[in-house]
């Protein structure tokens, strides 16, 4: 099968599901505190449709599949999906981005369906920041969820991932890269990006990977690890050898040359870049009756329109058509 290329020669190896839009934190530079007008039932593509979809990208070398939302865990019976794409031929790689909240539940059902590799969303360690920022109180849910992942070999690497804000993030960093020192994560400060629904983002609120470096070389030096090309992350690791740090900096350090990822939105939708602004329908072949030739035919339409990067540091950045809750991390 020929492989899946866009018009740049990019071999596209990743896909990103969005399996519900609907969360249960308001981070604030995700969404508003009343939440967004959620998707419908019948607008969600189901456990079926998604695995479909999986099988005929897989069939093109699409062999990695990150599960996110919104907040993935908060869609009923979601290992059963996984025991579905873990099964399905081609899938060499399935992964889940999650706010942990409820992962000391999931974290056993989600391994033992075929979940190998886990990212975690975690801005702070303080009760009273993480509680600011998520609009939640419930960081030791959180720290519960990953001791629960901690626990089965199998799911790793555990990623925690840290959203850096100037003004904010400063402050969590010794204790973030301390957490990276004492358990089995890996932490991970990643580039706020203008996909927040209250569109409040400024270049300004970025606090850059290489800024964020320097803070914890104060402490601990680093030393550059190896990385794979279509890799979103500078990895580190600290000198004296205590665990390992990464940097994902969409916003000073553009990786878009390599990008190998494409997108499904909960409601069926291809998004060909975190920042497109048209989406290619796949719900309705999917529902009409359109054979697996056609899905594939339609999918390299879309993904021979790629864009070649994203424009947040151009003039006239125009933002993208959803916010990132809609979209899938
Ligand atoms: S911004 Fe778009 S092109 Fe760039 S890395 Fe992200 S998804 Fe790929």
């Amino acid at each position: 099968m020929e492989p899946l290329r866009d018009s740049w020669g990019r071999e596209i190896r990743s896909v990103r599901v969005s399996v519900t839009d609907k969360c249960n934190f308001r981070c604030r530079y995700c969404m508003p505190a009343e939440g967004l007008e959620w998707l419908e039932r019948d607008e969600l593509l189901s456990f079926e449709e998604i695995e479909r979809l999986v099988r005929v990208l897989a069939s093109m070398g699409v062999d990695e599949v990150r599960l996110t939302g919104g907040e993935p865990l908060v869609r009923r019976d979601l290992p059963v999906l996984v025991r579905m794409l873990a099964g399905t031929p081609g899938v060499r790689d399935l992964s889940l981005t999650t706010n942990g909240v409820l992962l000391d539940r999931f974290a056993g059902p989600l391994v033992e369906a075929g979940l190998r590799r886990l990212n975690v969303s975690l801005d702070s360690l303080s009760h009273v920041r993480f509680a600011e920022i998520t609009r939640r109180d419930a960081l030791d849910r959180v720290l519960a969820g990953l001791e629960a992942a901690e626990r089965h070999p199998e799911l790793r690497p555990i990623k925690v991932n840290c959203v850096a804000i100037r003004g904010f993030t400063e402050e969590e960093v010794p204790a973030l890269a301390e957490l990276a020192r004492r358990k089995p994560y890996v932490v991970r400060f990643i580039e706020f990006m203008p996909l927040d629904a209250d569109q409040a983002w400024k270049g300004d609120d970025v606090l850059t990977g290489g800024e964020i470096r320097a803070l914890i070389e104060e402490r601990w030096p680093l030393e550059e690890l190896p990385a794979k090309p279509s890799s979103t992350a500078r990895r580190f690791r600290f000198a004296d050898g205590a665990g390992e740090i990464g940097f994902v900096n969409p916003v000073s350090e553009p990786f878009c040359s390599t990008c190998d990822r494409i997108r499904l939105t909960a409601d069926g939708q291809l998004r060909t870049c975190l920042f497109s602004r048209r989406e290619w329908d796949l719900k309705s072949p999917l529902r009409d009756g359109s054979s697996d030739e056609r899905l594939e035919e339609l999918i390299r339409f879309a993904v021979a329109h790629k864009e070649l990067k994203h424009k947040i540091n151009d003039p006239g950045f125009v933002r993208a058509s959803r916010s990132m809750s809609q979209i899938g991390g």
